[in-house]
């Protein structure tokens, strides 16, 4: 097979923030981008040289997106099937519909786990309430999540009773859930993996990450955690990778429960949010190894350099007194700023992250959240609001 060389087009299925850094490297490397996004204005737009408003089901348009690019990929699970097909048919679509179908139904993709043999916590598929509440009664502390469509922690609802389960499935509005029993959490990590056509693979160290409120708020790399632990996520996750088929990337979210157990949470066929600090700490960011696995090029050193860790900068930072106060962010030592060019500061909504690097991943997560805490504190309850 040969490899897409730059002067090429890569064509984005989603032109979110995912899409736009993936384009920032594609660009950085001589490549051109277009992009497919329901929104008229998204993050990738002004790195694509055309943007395609259309919604992820559309086949007309993922068929024009295809034959203006030489390759097609993707930032967003969410891509119907048939423009999936329909784009395949004028351009190599790198992940492929397959690998869509096993990750874009949460219960598809528990199901595809647990064949592999790859350790995942208790869990039921259940399709009414019933089943639902029988479930909760034998997990105690679960987490209800809808089949299809949740991300950030959207999508899913905690309970601790089988009678929250009547609220839960009204507030979910699925006609298929997962059911997954609380896992008391010592860690979460994620490990990166990146794999060409015929199946060359490079993976990341993992990274530790924390949530709040079921959304990614901080992660550094690498994780400080137990090497034994580290080099058993990593085997894991490329093994993901290689029977899965990935041409592209996999990051492979994991739980470390408090009884030592290491538990697949979920997979994405793509950049992820807990990898954004490979841009400082590694040879080669999560971005550029995208372009190069998809674009079938010699996959680039994943090697850390320095310790980084990343923050989300959420739309909430925009609703305080006053507006977020990047320069005093930017003043703490080893600190850089990714914005995404949303132009609504929505609560919750992702608008950018802090970076820094240090001597230890400690170091790199205490400047990071100094810099975070520096924009200044914003007001959750207000509504959206102009950047
Ligand atoms: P999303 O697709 O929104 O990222 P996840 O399934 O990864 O959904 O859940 C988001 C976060 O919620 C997790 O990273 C974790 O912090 C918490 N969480 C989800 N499921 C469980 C569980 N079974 N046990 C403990 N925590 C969980
Ligand atoms: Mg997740």
């Amino acid at each position: 097979m040969s490899p897409i060389l730059p002067g090429a087009t890569i064509g984005l299925l989603g032109g979110g923030q995912l899409g736009r850094m993936t384009a920032l490297f594609a660009r950085g490397m001589g490549y051109d981008v277009v992009v497919l996004d329901p929104d008229p204005e998204p993050p990738a737009g002004a790195l694509a040289s055309h943007c395609i408003t259309a919604r992820f089901d559309d086949v007309a348009a993922a068929a024009r997106l295809a034959q203006m690019a030489d390759v097609v990929t993707l930032e967003i699970e969410r891509i119907a099937p048939a423009a999936l097909a329909a784009a395949g048919e004028f351009a190599h679509v790198r992940p492929g519909a397959k690998v869509l179908e096993i990750i874009g139904d949460r219960a598809r993709q528990k199901e595809w786990l647990v064949y592999q043999g790859a350790p995942v916590g208790a869990y039921a598929t259940v399709s009414t309430v019933a089943e639902c509440r029988d479930a909760v009664a034998r997990f105690g502390v679960s987490y209800i999540k809808a089949a299809t469509g949740g991300y950030d922690g959207r999508g899913q609802v905690r309970v601790t009773t089988p009678d929250e389960c009547d609220d839960a499935w009204a507030a979910l509005r699925a006609t298929r859930c997962v059911v997954e029993q609380a896992v008391d959490l010592a860690a979460e990590i994620s490990v990166m993996v990146a794999r060409r056509p015929a199946g060359e693979t490079a993976v990341y160290a993992p990274a530790i990450n924390a949530h709040e409120a079921g959304q990614l708020a901080w992660s550094g790399i690498p994780a400080p955690i137990d090497p034994g632990l580290a080099q058993r996520a990593t085997e894991l996750a490329a093994d993901l990778a290689d029977a899965l088929g990935v041409v592209g990337l996999l990051a492979v979210e994991m739980f470390v429960a408090a009884d030592g157990r290491l538990l697949v949470n979920e997979l994405a066929p793509r950049p992820h949010n807990s990898f954004h600090h490979t841009i400082e700490a590694c040879v080669t960011s999560q971005f550029e190894q995208l372009v190069r696995a998809v674009c079938d090029l010699p996959l680039g050193d994943t090697s850390i350099v320095r310790p980084a860790a990343i923050a989300n900068i959420l739309g909430d930072a925009w609703h305080g007194v006053a507006p977020p106060d990047f320069a005093a962010a930017l003043a703490v030592p080893g600190t850089r700023l990714h914005l995404y060019g949303k132009r609504e500061a929505r609560p919750a909504r992702k608008m950018g992250h802090l970076a820094a690097v240090a001597e230890t991943t400690d170091e790199a997560i205490r400047r990071v959240m100094d810099a975070l805490g520096r924009l200044g504190v914003g007001d959750p309850t207000a509504g959206g609001r102009a950047v």
